[in-house]
Parts: structure tokens; C-alpha cells; sequence
């Protein structure tokens, strides 16, 4: 039986291939599918589950790519009287209370705003770090790196480096959507393209800069796309190492010009975390974002191979502007208890994964 001779492979260490991971998508006994997510999550994290305590912050919707992203809810052009652009002190009132929520991380993206330049977003960070030391600015996905190497004639590298300077931790791994050409053409065609986002991230990592990945699923593509946007991924970490997580991000169809009329199911969600945990044998760490999926569903994530779930989170505009109707805020208590009601184990980590607190 197909699922039996996968399990073996996986049993055996060896590397699924795209067939595999096929196969398991479309493989009809999901408790099997699940077992073997979860087994080969275990003998990496164990029963532990992390999750950080952080802010999100979107200084900007005004989008240069306003219309053309058309899976975006999200962005604005110039004159809308839905734009917005932050000042920078809204900015920092924004994190003024970060360390006394007991947050670790400001999580910043944003728009390609059409007038500002790159010193506004280089400021950003700067200010950042100078109120706020101790936190960890994970800041900016490689379409906004892209943009500034466009504002400014220089490389990735030279960009990520100045930016690093200034106190960038990491890159949140966002823009990636699906790296299939076809597929990115319709949905973004403006964006940058696949080799450039892999490009950049490993410009980021071969300065140190670590990244997550995301891929945004549930729209127009189709099973075989969302492997080979796996495959890339796990190509690149073989090569680098800098991933630190991936992230599944289901797509959220509400005030956006793409023609697709329903969410992704449960079923989807958890089969797409489970399939990444097997496929993706490169990724220590696999997130199951609550926002997109409700907190309900990532407690069950939590069984299909996922070891992570997304931080406190405060703020969120890009997914509840698409529809999305979980909390923009779920209190670390209500984390710890979901996490605990899974049978696991909850830490509170910081961005790079170093363990903060464990409940025992
Ligand atoms: S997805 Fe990003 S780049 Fe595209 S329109 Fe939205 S904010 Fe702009």
C-alpha cells in the first residue's frame, strides 16, 4: 500500500520526493497521515510546542502593487480613503508597551509605499531598536528588500547588511505565495518573482540573517504547485541552513478580485501542515498560524506534525482585511492552555527558537 511504503521511507530517514508528498495529499486515511506527521515531529521537537509573545505592526498599506497583488485585501493606493501610512511617532506608540506585555518581538511588514523612500523604512527599524533594545525586529519580507534594492541601485546584500546594522533580527519569510511561475503571474504579476525571493533570502542567510518561509495555498493552484514550491524551499535549505520555520498560510478570499469563492477547509489546512512535516525533512520548526486557521484548528495542528503556533500577536490587519475572523489578540494564557489541552508540552520562545519558559 502507497501510505505504508512512504511510512518506511520515513522510518528509514529517507527523503520523500515530490510523488511521495503527491501521494500523501491525496491519500484518503488522514488519522495514517497524521500518525506519521506527528511521529516525525516528535522525534525532532518531542512533545514541545512553542510559541512567543510578540506585536505586529503594518506602518503602511499604500502599496505600489495596489490591484495588481490580486489575492491582497490588504493594501491601498494613493487618494483611497482607506490608506494609511504611520508617523513615526504613532509608531513607536504603537510598541510603547512592548516589554510590559512581556513581548520578545515586533513583527513588521507593510506596503511598498509609492513615495516613501528607503531611509523611511531603514528609520523604521533604527527607531525601533532604539526604543526597544531587548526585542527582536523581524522586519520586512524579500518583496519590500526587493523594493528597496530598486530605490536604491544597491544589492540584496548590501541592503540586508545595512538593515542588520540598523537592529533587523530576521526576515518574517512572507511574499513567497507560490513560486510556480504560471501561478505567480496570475496572482501577482508585479511582485518579485520566485528566483529573486529565494534569492534574497539566501543573501539574508549567507549574512547570518535567519528567515522563515510561508507559502499561501487555497486559491488557484493546484496540489502539484504547493509541492514544488516545498521542493524549492527544501532546495535552498539544503544549501543554507537559514530557514527557521515554515508557515503555511491559508488563503482568505473576502474584498479581493480573485476569483475564488471559498476558504480552505480543515481537512486542507491539517493535510498541508502534515504534508510539509514529511516533505520538508530540512525544517526543524513547522508553524500553525491561528490567525488564518482559528486557534481551535491549530490545537489539532498540533497532532499533524506542527511544533509551533503563532505568538500572541496584537494588531493583525493583513488576514482580517481578507476576512479572516479569529481574535487579533489571543492572551499567552490562552495559548498555554491550548497547548496543554493538545497533551504537549508549552515554551515560550524567543524569534531565534531559544526557550524562554517552559510549563511543566
Ligand atoms: S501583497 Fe504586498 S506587495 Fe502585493 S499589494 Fe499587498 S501589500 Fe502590496
Amino acid at each position: 500500500m502507497e501510505l505504508d511504503r512512504i511510512a518506511a521511507k520515513a522510518d528509514r530517514g529517507e527523503r520523500l520526493t515530490r510523488e511521495d508528498a503527491l501521494a500523501l495529499y491525496h491519500t484518503p486515511d488522514l488519522f495514517a497521515l497524521a500518525e506519521l506527521a506527528d511521529a516525525a515531529n516528535q522525534r525532532r521537537n518531542g512533545l514541545r510546542v512553542t510559541f512567543n509573545v510578540n506585536r505586529h505592526l503594518n506602518p503602511t498599506n499604500l502599496c505600489v502593487n495596489h490591484g495588481s497583488c490580486r489575492f491582497c485585501s490588504f493594501s491601498a493606493g494613493l487618494g483611497d480613503p482607506e490608506g494609511y501610512t504611520m508617523t513615526r511617532e504613532e509608531i513607536l506608540a504603537a510598541v510603547a508597551d512592548l516589554e510590559h506585555t512581556g513581548a520578545t518581538e515586533v513583527h513588521v511588514v507593510g506596503g511598498l509605499h509609492p513615495r516613501k523612500g528607503y531611509d523611511w523604512y531603514l528609520g523604521i527599524v533604527r527607531d525601533l531598536k532604539a526604543a526597544h533594545p531587548r526585542a527582536h525586529i523581524k522586519a520586512w519580507t524579500a518583496v519590500e528588500i526587493d523594493h528597496f534594492t530598486r530605490l536604491t541601485g544597491r544589492s540584496a546584500a548590501a541592503v540586508l547588511a545595512e538593515l542588520r546594522e540598523a537592529g533587523l533580527g530576521s526576515l518574517p519569510g512572507g511574499g513567497a505565495e507560490i513560486f510556480a511561475e504560471d501561478v505567480r503571474a496570475e496572482l501577482c504579476g508585479k511582485k518579485a518573482f520566485s528566483d529573486r525571493w529565494l534569492e534574497i533570502h539566501a543573501a539574508a542567510h549567507g549574512l547570518g540573517i535567519p528567515s522563515n518561509a510561508t507559502m499561501l495555498y487555497g486559491h488557484i493552484e493546484s496540489l502539484a504547485h504547493r509541492v514544488d514550491h516545498m521542493a524549492r524551499l527544501r532546495e535552498l535549505q539544503d544549501r543554507t541552513g537559514g530557514f527557521q520555520a515554515f508557515v503555511p498560510l491559508a488563503y482568505h478570499p473576502a474584498h479581493n478580485p480573485l476569483p475564488v469563492s471559498e476558504p480552505t477547509t480543515g481537512l486542507d489546512d491539517l493535510r498541508t501542515l502534515a504534508v510539509a512535516r514529511l516533505f520538508l525533512d530540512n525544517f526543524r520548526h513547522l508553524k500553525t498560524y491561528w490567525i488564518m486557521v482559528g486557534e481551535k484548528l491549530s490545537q489539532v495542528a498540533l497532532h499533524f506534525g506542527a511544533n509551533d503556533i503563532d505568538g500572541t500577536v496584537v494588531r493583525e490587519r493583513i488576514t482580517h482585511e481578507a476576512g479572516a475572523t479569529t481574535p487579533e489578540h489571543l492572551p499567552q494564557e490562552e495559548l498555554v492552555r491550548l497547548i496543554r489541552r493538545a497533551g504537549r508540552v508549552p515554551v515560550e520562545r524567543n524569534t531565534l527558537y531559544e526557550e524562554l519558559r517552559t510549563w511543566v
